[in-house]
């Protein structure tokens, strides 16, 4: 049998944490076993979906490295299958014509609550002859669901799941305006697809039910179910913005490297032994559904923070360019030079293990792409009196007798001249961080030396003491 898996969301919102954490397990059980992952856009309700959060779950999924296989599924296409199957239903005596006003259904779910019935509707037409419709109104499809006995879903996180058939609706398939409902559509494009195995968010979980009954009435072979318990806040609460519940694009937006968010989304709620750092591809030898948990994880920011320190340092040089250099000149407001670019190029390597997202990557290193004359800042200006400025001068004597330049040659140059002079090194290279940088914050004196090289440095030197 070859696994599929789908992901299937509602395009009425931002593609969410959770959402991406789905995805990424039907995702990650496919490619262990040699399978599809399927991308299917529920569409139906068509209100609700909109193109942007098409796009926001293309890119989303995309970004996270989650490539589906094939086309994606729009629902919205496949309405006239589900009317088919409706009418499939119909035909085999399995669902019937309902002719009830919204009154009587409203008496009727009242009567059921005041019984502490779970089944709202009473089955009026189920077994009513058609002649007795009423003229002039358009009836609802509804599934003839067992009366008697109990339906029972063998979900592999969840366990066995059973709920009494009496306490369930006969439900509604195909509306009066003749669109099909979701509980239908998703169950015939589950079998039109030929899912394997459906993982999705546990808030489905009594649907399975009702799923599995339409498959037991339509002859077709269930898929697997695998509810996933659903993620909350680091508080045990439900999930909110204020939690960190965003879009997927702003987590990228933050700088999170999506190798980070992806190993994070994997250990939310499954776990292979120990390991806390690995890639898609080992998640992808190792995934079993079987091992994702049956309690909810809390969402902790400071793990995901702190992988994403972990994959910066990690990261490929030349990747790293690449992501770095678009958000300097979001910054800058311009594209970069080719000199800029060589200078991050240099700089890069050195500042990587200091900053915890992408985006504080690219402040820090914004340092190497600001061109002179600089603008200090209010501290640094504070700090150029005179005396600092007497030290700049013996650095620069210092530093343009260097020949051969290179971080290590700069040192040495300036271990020595603070040397003779009787000063402390700290008191040279303050002001010349502020004639380098602009600012008294910055990485390692020379490192930052090493960079700009020795014209550019001298450079910056003269700019403050002229
Ligand atoms: N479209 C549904 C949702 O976004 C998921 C349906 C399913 O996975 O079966 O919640």
């Amino acid at each position: 049998m070859t696994v599929v898996t789908r992901f299937a969301p509602s395009p009425t919102g931002f593609l969410h944490i959770g959402g991406a954490r789905t995805a990424l397990f039907n995702y990650l059980y496919a490619r262990k076993h040699g399978g599809r992952f399927m991308l299917r856009i529920e569409d139906t309700d068509r209100t609700r979906s909109t193109e942007e959060a098409k796009r926001a779950i293309f890119n989303g999924l995309r970004w996270l490295g989650l490539e589906w296989d094939g086309e994606p599924v729009y629902q919205s296409t496949r309405a006239d299958r589900h009317v088919d199957i409706a009418q499939a239903l119909l035909s085999k005596g399995k669902a019937y014509r309902c002719y009830c006003s919204p009154e009587e259904l409203a008496v009727m779910r009242q009567a059921a609550r005041k019984r502490g019935s779970g089944r709202l509707y009473d089955g009026k037409w189920r077994d009513r002859d058609p002649s007795e419709a009423p003229r002039g109104v358009a009836p609802v499809i509804r599934f003839k669901a067992p009366l008697k006995g109990q339906t029972v879903v063998e979900d592999i996180v969840q366990g066995a799941v059973t709920v009494q058939n009496d306490q369930l609706d006969d439900m509604v398939l195909l509306r009066a305006d003749g669109s099909p409902t979701y509980m239908l559509s998703v169950v015939v494009d589950d079998h039109d697809m030929a899912i394997t195995h459906v993982v999705r968010g546990d808030d489905h979980l009594t649907n399975a039910i009702r799923q599995k009954q339409l498959y037991l009435a339509m002859g077709w072979e269930l898929p697997a179910f695998a509810h996933i318990p659903l993620i909350l806040g680091p508080d045990g609460a439900k999930m909110s913005k204020r939690h960190g519940a965003l879009g997927i694009d702003a987590y990228r937006d933050r700088g999170f490297p999506p190798e980070a968010v992806c190993n994070y989304l994997a250990r939310l709620g499954w776990s292979h032994g120990d390991d806390e750092i690995f890639s898609i591809e080992q998640a992808s030898g190792w995934f079993e559904i079987g091992d994702i948990g049956k309690s909810p994880s809390r969402f902790d920011l400071v793990k995901l923070t702190s992988l994403s320190a972990h994959y910066l340092k990690e990261m490929d040089d030349t990747r790293l360019i690449e992501k770095v250099m678009p958000l300097i000149a979001d910054r800058l407001g311009r594209a970069l030079t080719g000199k800029q670019r060589d200078r991050l190029a240099a700089g890069l390597p050195g500042l990587k293990g200091r900053a915890k997202t992408l985006l504080e990557l690219s402040e820090i290193a914004l340092l190497y792409c600001r061109e002179r004359p600089l603008e200090p800042d209010d501290n640094a200006i504070k700090l150029l009196d005179s005396e600092a400025k007497a030290k700049l001068a013996l650095a620069r004597e210092a530093l343009a007798a260097v020949e051969r330049w290179s971080e290590n040659a700069a040192e040495a140059a300036l271990r020595t001249a603070a040397n003779d002079a009787g000063e402390k090194l700290g008191k040279i290279a303050q002001p010349l961080r502020v004639a380098l940088t602009g600012g008294t914050v910055s990485p390692g004196i020379f490192e930052v030396l090493g960079v700009f090289g020795k014209t550019e440095s001298i450079s910056r030197i003269d700019d403050v003491l002229q």
